[in-house]
C-alpha cells in the first residue's frame, strides 16, 4: 500500500510534515518534560507558539518529581500546591479509581527505588514491600488549598503530566485561535483541525519491535490526541529479562504486558496518558474490556504475539504498514 505518512518523529517528520503541507507554519522545537517537544502552527502564530513553549516550561517546574514543585511536596508531605498540581492530583486519583489502581499516581517510591533508565537497580523484595506500603491513593488529601502526602507516600505524574501538558496546551490553541496544528510531546500527539489540502492529518504509529523511525500504521485525524506507552520506551536488560519502566502497582515489579505498545486516541490527553499506561499493565484481554465497559477512547493495541487489536471506531481510519508483517482483528462492543 502506497501512502504518504507524516511521521511524527523528530526530526524526520518536520521535513516530511512540511512537505505534505504547502504552507509553512511556526514551528519550535523544546526540550521540556523529559522529552523533546514540537509545535507547528498554521497559519503562523509567533504569539500562540511563545505562550505555549512558556506554558510548557512552567508545567515542566511545576510538575516533575526530579526537579519541580511536586519533588518538594514529596519531600515536605504538605504544602500549598499550585493549581495545576491541584488539578491533577484530583484528576489521578479519579483515573486512579477508574482503571482499578492499574494507573496509579502515588508510585514515586518504588518508581525511584528501581530508577529504570538511571541506575537500574533490582531490588530485593524486602525493599518492594516497603516502597510499596506506602503507595496508596487513600494517602494522598486534599483539603481546601493543601495537599497532605500522609505515611511517605510520593506523587508520580510520569504517566500524565505529558497528557496534562495537551490538554493546556489544546485550549491556548483554543484561545489563539489556531486553525490547524500539530503538537507532539515526546510523541503524545495533538493534531488540530485539518491540513492546508482539507485532508485530515495522518498520524504515524512507531512500531515497537523497531526503531524510532519505524511505523507499523498510520491513523487519519482530526482534533484528537494520540497517546503511546510501551515497554520500548525505557527499560534495562539483566541476565536475559527485560524490565520496563512502567509499574504494576499490585506487585511493584516492572509490567509484564502480554502488549508491547497500547495507543489511545480520544479527545482528552489526561485521559488518553493514564488510560495508555494502565491499559498496557492490564494486558490485551482487560484492555478490551475496560474499552467495552466505557467510553470516549479508542484503541491500538500492540501485541507481542504480533497480533494487532483495533477497537471499532478506529479500525475504519487505520491503514497498516504491511511491511511489518503485523495481523489484525477488530473488536466492537
Ligand atoms: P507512560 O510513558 O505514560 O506510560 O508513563 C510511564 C511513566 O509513568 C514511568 O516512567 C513512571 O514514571 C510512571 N509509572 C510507571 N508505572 C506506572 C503506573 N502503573 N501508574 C502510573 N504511573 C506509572
Ligand atoms: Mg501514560
Amino acid at each position: 500500500m502506497k501512502r504518504r505518512y507524516i511521521l511524527l518523529i523528530l526530526p524526520v517528520f518536520l521535513t516530511m510534515l512540511l512537505a505534505s503541507c504547502g504552507k509553512e507554519p511556526t514551528e519550535r522545537q523544546l526540550y521540556t518534560m523529559d522529552t523533546v517537544c514540537s509545535i507547528l502552527l498554521y497559519p503562523q502564530n509567533e504569539v500562540a507558539a511563545d505562550d505555549i513553549c512558556d506554558t510548557l516550561y512552567a508545567l515542566d517546574n511545576e510538575l516533575s518529581a526530579y526537579d519541580g514543585d511536586i519533588s518538594a511536596l514529596n519531600e515536605k508531605g504538605k504544602g500549598v500546591p499550585g493549581e495545576d498540581t491541584k488539578r491533577l492530583v484530583l484528576r489521578s486519583i479519579e483515573l486512579s479509581q477508574m482503571t482499578g489502581g492499574a494507573f496509579s499516581p502515588c508510585l514515586g517510591t518504588v518508581i525511584e527505588l528501581w530508577d529504570i533508565g538511571g541506575r537500574n537497580y533490582i531490588p530485593t523484595e524486602d525493599e518492594i514491600q516497603r516502597a510499596l506500603a506506602s503507595a496508596s491513593i487513600e494517602n494522598i488529601i486534599v483539603t481546601g488549598d493543601m495537599l497532605e502526602l500522609k505515611n511517605g507516600v510520593k506523587i508520580n505524574f510520569g504517566a500524565i503530566a505529558k497528557g496534562y501538558a495537551g490538554d493546556v496546551v489544546k485550549q491556548k490553541l483554543d484561545e489563539h485561535k489556531v486553525e490547524s496544528a500539530v503538537i507532539s510531546l515526546g510523541g503524545n500527539v495533538y493534531v488540530k483541525g485539518k491540513r492546508s489540502d482539507g485532508e485530515a492529518w495522518n498520524v504515524g504509529i512507531r512500531d515497537p519491535k523497531g526503531s524510532e523511525n519505524e511505523w507499523l500504521g498510520s491513523v487519519e485525524l482530526s482534533d484528537k490526541f494520540v497517546i503511546s506507552s510501551g515497554s520500548y520506551e525505557r527499560n534495562f536488560e539483566d541476565n536475559g529479562k527485560v524490565y520496563s519502566h512502567i509499574i504494576d502497582a499490585e506487585t511493584g515489579m516492572p509490567c509484564e504486558s502480554d502488549l508491547s505498545a497500547t495507543v489511545v486516541i480520544c479527545d482528552d490527553g489526561s485521559l488518553g496518558d493514564a488510560l495508555s499506561t494502565a491499559l498496557f499493565v492490564m494486558g490485551r484481554e482487560r484492555a478490551i474490556e475496560f474499552w467495552k465497559n466505557n467510553g470516549g477512547f479508542e484503541l491500538i493495541l500492540v501485541g507481542k504475539d504480533d497480533k494487532i487489536t483495533l477497537t471499532a471506531g478506529i479500525a475504519p481510519l487505520f491503514s497498516p504498514n504491511d511491511e511489518r508483517g503485523y495481523v489484525y482483528e477488530t473488536e466492537s462492543r
